[in-house]
């Protein structure tokens, strides 16, 4: 596999795929928050250094066709002050502007072509009115398959040499991210900075994590997470469970949990997750004490219970202080931490400790020595608010994508470049 360290840019033009999926100010279209567009420059400097030209394609939110809001207009400003470069724009990825800027494009230049999301072909997915039957969405799908080929191969003709570096869509195979990869041969393909330091950071805590090695999980549902945790059950020696997701568990081994979020469909498979992770010797450590709330309220009244005697009427809404002294002494005893998902509804003040607490001993333990990755949005937010970014070992940029790389599956934007 070709490496972008090995590869010498000089006088190639090179289409990058980059996330610059950034949020905007809804009236003045400012970029919020630029960590994406940071993310992607270290790729577009090694090519400019080398004497290439660079092409950037990237889509912007879910636009139904084209949708001035979602312009990537908006983010020239910015990317351009953060190159320190002037960023040239083709206001239609398909149309001629395109063809011709890119054609006339020179060594050390940059172009930034208009949302990919633009085209219906990207994603590969018809637009079609709620009321489309299911024949009707079936052939529509089927119509727009060779056009989605012919939209990639076109993006491909603009450049000599293809990277990706957009890893939060990793796990999708569309035109930019997978297809466009066929039409560069193995080695005029590879992965950039960001996707590298994406996948040796998930590599080393699925291969060869130091031990012990502890997982913490949270969030809503057991449902989205039963992939992953199955898979970490060959691989880790301690899982932490906390969130809403407790409440399965909690339920499917008799206790009372009032009217704290609960998939009952999902008990038994609880029962073989705590049975399985038995038979691998899995410590599985799940809270004892919760900060319950009378309603799903950022103002309802609190208390604090035993996890499985909440009132009824009462939810679980956090993980209280002894859970959290539990779990700390197990995160501080560990060697790798992975963390997906909050321990409670961070997002109202009055149940957002648990998490913080954990954010806190994770970046403890990472100062002792470990090795911590952080991963989904909700965790990443709660690293970040609590200015923990430069205190983890490395915080992923794909939650979706991180999410099935650990769970062991083949992410499509991987699989085109590394077979
Ligand atoms: P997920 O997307 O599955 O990682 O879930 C994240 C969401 O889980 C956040 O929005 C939290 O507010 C929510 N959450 C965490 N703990 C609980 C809880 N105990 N009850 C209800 N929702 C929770």
């Amino acid at each position: 596999m070709q490496t972008i360290d090995q590869y010498s840019f000089k006088g190639k033009k090179v289409i990058i795929r980059v996330d610059f999926n950034v949020p905007l100010d809804k009236q003045t279209f400012a970029v919020t928050d630029d960590t994406r567009i940071r993310g992607a420059l270290p790729t577009i400097k090694k090519i400019l250094a080398d004497g290439g030209s660079v092409i950037l394609m990237s889509h912007l939110g879910r636009p139904k066709g084209v949708e001035e809001k979602y312009s990537l207009r908006h983010v020239i400003g910015r990317f351009s002050d953060l190159l320190g470069r002037e960023v040239k724009f083709a206001d239609d990825c398909m149309g001629e502007s395109a063809r011709k800027m890119s054609g006339e494009l020179k060594p050390g230049e940059v172009l930034l072509l208009e949302n990919l999301r633009f085209y219906a072909e990207e994603e590969g997915k018809p637009r079609l009115p709620d009321t489309a039957s299911d024949e009707e969405k079936k052939a529509a799908r089927a119509a727009l398959k060779p056009k989605q080929k012919e939209f990639a191969k076109q993006l491909a003709s603009y450049a000599d040499v293809y990277v990706n570096d957009a890893f939060g869509t990793a796990h999708r195979a569309h035109a930019s991210t997978a297809l466009i990869a066929d039409s560069f041969s193995v080695e005029n393909k590879m992965f950039g900075y960001l996707i590298n330091s994406e996948l040796k950071a998930m590599d080393k805590v699925l291969n060869s994590s130091e031990k012990p090695f502890t997982a913490i999980m949270g969030g809503a549902k057991v449902s989205d997470k039963i992939p992953i945790i199955e898979n970490l059950l060959d691989r880790a020696q301690n899982l932490i469970i906390g969130g809403g997701m407790t409440y399965t568990f909690i339920k499917a081994q008799g206790g009372r949990i009032g009217k704290s979020l609960c998939e009952d469909d999902k008990l038994e498979l609880a029962l073989e997750i705590l049975k399985k992770a038995g038979e691998k010797g899995v410590r599985i450590y799940l809270p004892t004490d919760a900060v319950i709330a009378d309603a799903f309220d950022a103002s309802a009244n609190t208390d604090i219970s035993k996890v499985d005697e909440t009132p009824d009427g009462w939810m679980g809404l956090d993980i209280a202080d002894e859970s959290i002294k539990a779990f700390g002494e197990v995160i501080a005893n560990s060697k790798t931490v992975l963390w997906n998902g909050p321990m409670g509804v961070f997002e109202f003040e009055k149940f957002s400790k648990g998490t913080s607490a954990i954010a806190q001993a994770v970046a403890k333990a990472t100062e002792n020595g470990a090795f911590s990755l952080i991963g989904g949005g909700d965790s990443v937010a709660a690293i970040n608010r609590n200015k923990l970014a430069d205190r983890v070992s490395y915080v992923s940029t794909g939650g979706g994508a991180m999410l099935e790389y650990m769970e062991g599956k083949e992410l499509p934007g991987i699989k085109a470049i590394r077979g």
